[in-house]
Order: C-alpha cells, then sequence, then structure tokens
C-alpha cells in the first residue's frame, strides 16, 4: 500500500514535470511567434497606407476631374439648366465610390447634392460657400455636419477666363470610413492620425466621428500636443532620411510609421502598441493555453485511468495466491496490520494438511494441486465477512477471526475440519475413494501491537501437538 502511494507520487511528478516542460516549450515557440507577428505587424502597414490611400486620395482626385470637366463647366454656364440632368451627373458619381457628391453653381445661386436636396447659396445654410470662396485656393478639405460627420472636398470650378463658376466635390462618410479602419485598430492596436500642415490633427481613429467641421477649430489638437510626439520628433530628425517613404520608430511601448498624403498636404501617423501588448496576439497565447492546458488535463486523467485499471490488476495479483486463489501471506500481512483499528480481539488458526506428502506421492502432484483448491474453498466458504482465509505456504493455510476467541473458533474450526474429512475425493488414476484430513492449531490474543507472527508461532505449537496426537483434529495454545 505504501508502494502504491509512492507510485502515484511518482506519477503526478511525471506529469508535473512534463507540464513544466510543455510549458517552457511553449514559451520558446511563443517568442518565435511574437517575433514573427512582428514582421506581421509591420507588413500590415503597407495594405493599411494603401487603404487611407485610396479612401481619401481617390474622392480628391474624382473631385478634380469633374471640376475640370468641360461639359459640365459649359452646362453650368447656361442660363436655363435641368437640375434632374446635375443630379444624375453628381450621383453617377458618388454611387461609385459609395460617397455623397454636391455641385454649388454661382450662376443660379444653387447647391445640389445626391441625396436630392437643393439649397438656394444666398441661405444661412450655405456659410461654408461664401467662406471658401473668398480664399484664395482651390481646393479645400472641410468637415461637416457633426450629426452625420463627412469629410467634404470641394474643389472650385473655373472655366477659361478663369471666371469663378462654383464648388464641386465629394464626401467621405466619416463612420464608413472608421468602420473600414476597425479591424486593423481590433487587431493591432493600430491609431491613426490625420495631421495638416499646421500639426493640427484633423482625422483621428480616437475622436474620428468627434469632428466638426470649421467650428470645431477651438478643440483642434495639435499633434505636437502628443506624449509620445516630441520623442518621436526628435528620432525622427536624428535619422531624417527624406528618400524613406516609410519612417518606423520603436521605443518600448509604440511602433510608428508616418506617410505623406501630399495631395492633401497632410500626414498620417500610425500608430501601434508593441505586439505584446495587441489582442491578436493575446487571444492566440491564451486559446493556445487553453488547448493546451485541456489536452494535457485529458491527457492526465487518461493517463490515471489506464494506470489504476493496471493498477488493480497488478495489486490483486500482487495479493492473490494463484492455485487457490486466497489472499496470500503479503495480504494477510496488510489486513492484520488493519485490523486493530475495529478490532481489539482476534483468533488466529493455523491449518495443515495431513499426510499430504504420502498424497502426492501416490497420486501426483497435479491431483495434489486439486486437493489443495478444494481444501481452500472448504477452509473459506462459510467465514464471516470480517474474517480471512489465506494460503500461508505449501500446504499451510491460515485463518484470521476478529472478535472471536479461542474456544469461539475451537467450535467454528471443528465444524469446517469434519467438513473436510466428510468430503470423498478421487483421483483419476483409479476409482478408490479417500478421504484427506487436516490438523488445526489455534492461538488468540488482544490486538495491542502483538505482531502476528508471535500469535502464529503459538497457534503453530498447538499444530504441532494436533499432529503429534494424531493428526484430524483442533488444538489449542494453552499460555
Ligand atoms: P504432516 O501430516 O506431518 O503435515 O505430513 P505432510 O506430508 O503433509 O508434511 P510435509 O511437510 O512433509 O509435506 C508437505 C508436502 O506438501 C510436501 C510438498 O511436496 C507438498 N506441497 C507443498 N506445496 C504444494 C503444492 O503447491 N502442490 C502440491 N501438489 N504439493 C505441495
Ligand atoms: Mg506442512
Ligand atoms: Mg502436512
Amino acid at each position: 500500500m505504501k508502494f502504491i502511494k509512492k507510485f502515484d507520487q511518482y506519477i503526478t511528478a511525471i506529469f508535473i514535470i512534463t507540464i513544466i516542460v510543455i510549458i517552457a516549450t511553449s514559451y520558446f515557440t511563443f517568442k518565435e511567434f511574437f517575433n514573427a507577428s512582428h514582421q506581421k505587424q509591420q507588413e500590415v502597414v503597407m495594405p493599411l497606407f494603401s487603404l487611407i490611400n485610396s479612401e481619401i486620395i481617390r474622392p480628391l482626385t474624382v473631385s478634380q476631374y469633374m471640376a475640370s470637366d468641360p461639359f459640365l463647366l459649359d452646362y453650368i454656364e447656361q442660363e436655363k439648366i435641368d437640375n434632374e440632368v446635375i443630379f444624375n451627373y453628381i450621383t453617377s458619381v458618388s454611387s461609385q465610390f459609395n460617397t455623397l457628391s454636391f455641385i454649388a453653381i454661382e450662376k443660379h445661386l444653387l447647391l445640389i447634392d445626391s441625396n436630392n436636396k437643393t439649397t438656394n447659396l444666398s441661405g444661412k445654410e450655405a456659410e461654408w460657400y461664401h467662406r471658401l470662396k473668398a480664399i484664395n485656393k482651390k481646393e479645400f478639405t472641410d468637415f461637416g455636419d457633426a450629426n452625420n460627420p463627412h469629410l467634404f472636398f470641394d474643389v472650385k470650378m473655373f472655366n477659361k477666363q478663369q471666371k469663378f463658376l462654383g464648388f464641386i466635390g465629394l464626401a467621405i462618410d466619416l463612420d464608413h470610413f472608421a468602420n473600414k479602419f476597425a479591424k486593423f485598430k481590433q487587431d493591432y492596436g493600430f491609431k491613426l492620425y490625420f495631421v495638416d500642415n499646421n500639426n493640427d490633427i484633423t482625422l483621428s481613429s480616437e475622436q474620428i466621428m468627434q469632428t466638426m467641421s470649421h467650428h470645431r477649430k477651438d478643440v483642434v489638437t495639435n499633434i505636437t500636443e502628443l506624449p509620445w510626439y516630441q520623442q518621436y520628433q526628435s528620432e525622427y530628425k536624428a535619422n531624417n532620411d527624406n528618400s524613406q517613404y516609410f519612417f518606423d520608430y520603436s521605443s518600448n511601448e509604440l511602433i510608428i510609421s508616418q506617410m505623406p498624403l501630399k495631395e492633401l498636404n497632410w500626414r498620417v501617423f500610425i500608430i501601434a502598441p508593441p505586439i505584446t501588448e495587441q489582442s491578436v496576439y493575446w487571444q492566440l497565447f491564451m486559446q493556445n493555453l487553453i488547448i493546451f492546458l485541456l489536452v494535457s488535463l485529458a491527457l492526465y486523467s487518461l493517463f490515471t485511468l489506464c494506470i489504476n485499471n493496471f493498477r488493480s490488476d497488478l495489486v490483486k495479483g500482487s495479493e492473490t495466491d494463484y492455485l487457490t486463489q486466497l489472499p496470500n501471506r503479503n495480504f494477510i500481512h496488510w489486513k492484520y496490520s488493519q485490523l486493530n483499528k475495529k478490532h481489539d480481539h482476534v483468533s488466529v488458526v493455523v491449518a495443515d494438511i495431513d499426510n499430504f506428502k504420502i498424497l502426492n506421492d501416490s497420486y501426483g502432484h497435479l491431483f495434489g494441486d486439486e486437493v489443495l483448491k478444494v481444501i481452500a474453498t472448504k477452509l473459506s466458504e462459510n467465514l464471516r465477512a470480517i474474517d480471512l482465509a489465506g494460503r500461508w505456504g505449501g500446504e499451510e493455510f491460515i485463518l484470521i477471526l476478529p472478535d472471536t476467541t479461542a474456544e469461539q473458533a475451537q467450535e467454528i474450526i471443528n465444524r469446517i475440519r469434519k467438513n473436510i474429512a466428510n468430503t470423498p475425493f478421487t483421483p483419476l488414476s483409479t476409482s478408490k475413494e479417500f478421504n484427506v484430513t487436516v490438523s488445526f492449531g489455534i492461538s488468540d490474543s488482544n490486538l495491542t501491537g502483538i505482531p502476528l507472527e508471535e500469535i502464529f508461532a503459538k497457534a503453530d505449537q498447538a499444530l504441532y501437538s494436533a499432529k503429534t496426537n494424531g493428526r484430524n483434529q483442533v488444538v489449542v495454545h494453552l499460555d
């Protein structure tokens, strides 16, 4: 039993060591993965830049193209124009680019947008028109309508004589724009900052939706106010290389890339936390860890299940005598050591088959074995659940009867003795029946730390008396 406990401890220790080894291996694997992910993060910056480019630069280019379309310019200079024709023209563009489009015509003081809304330019709503018209610049970006934020590209239209004809342009839905970047933000923790030539943040992924047209001028943040920027700027200057399209700077906290948006005279900053702070990394790490722990647990359970099954067979085998299937000496000793937990008195009986050598010599060992089996059954079959019958060795058996005095034991054993003596045996080699007898010696004792050997020796003395007195009898040892 001690051995089994130790065995269990060894198995657990082996598993703990295995788990530690696997965790260590995973750690190094994840370090590799970390490096690979870092690489991937760098690679993702490229598609992000091209997405920005297509989302911002394309509408601007399209606006510029419309502003120089000779057919349109001619048409809006006509005395009479058909709003329908103009509406069709601008919607054919906006539907292609998933944007809002508009045209503001100076001659007719008319604003038409792709939502088929017409506005008079002399009204209050068109304040922007007069403000931008007065500025000596051809192109503008502006944020309109805080509730439904759009980034407007306003391009002035002129005829051949450089006469101002109005504005035309597209407006990007900033919600739609933000959604496009949501995945980058979620997976890699990217933050985006669009900065104009005054270093004012025109758009950012942080408050992309809070932007409000020219009315918000007072809430504009200058990028130089952001804590990372100054450190970045000094690094950037130190490494300044204008031919470099991207600039990557890694500090302990941030990875920064920047790209100019020449068409708008803007710059875009992509700020990313290091890979270890990113959700993709942790998601993957946690997923792997959980899978690994579940697999380990399943393996451990499976393993212990197998071991336990195997062990119970093993233990049974190591505790049972093969020939008689009675408990062997090992088990008897263990059982005896447990007795004093529940009982305080015991009778020990030693049984020895009479003249067994002659029986063996006359009918052979195989028949002798059969006799041993039958006697083993007879010795054990009518006992109480707390009693124990075992094979001590050779043709000797032992019976342990807890809470039984020697006198009571003598009575029980005499019954068994008679039962055996009255059982006829018939060897195959001869049809002649004969009987086998057994002699018994009994000793009883209280259970206060007295070793089994000591009681056994006394019972054995009594057995010796039984043999010398003529066999087939039960003798109680007298102190
Ligand atoms: P006594 O009445 O004095 O006990 O005489 P005995 O012949 O029984 O005593 P002894 O100790 O001289 O002989 C025991 C014999 O039991 C010797 C041995 O061959 C036989 N024996 C012991 N184990 C086995 C066994 O597993 N199978 C068989 N067939 N015989 C066994
Ligand atoms: Mg013997
Ligand atoms: Mg014998």
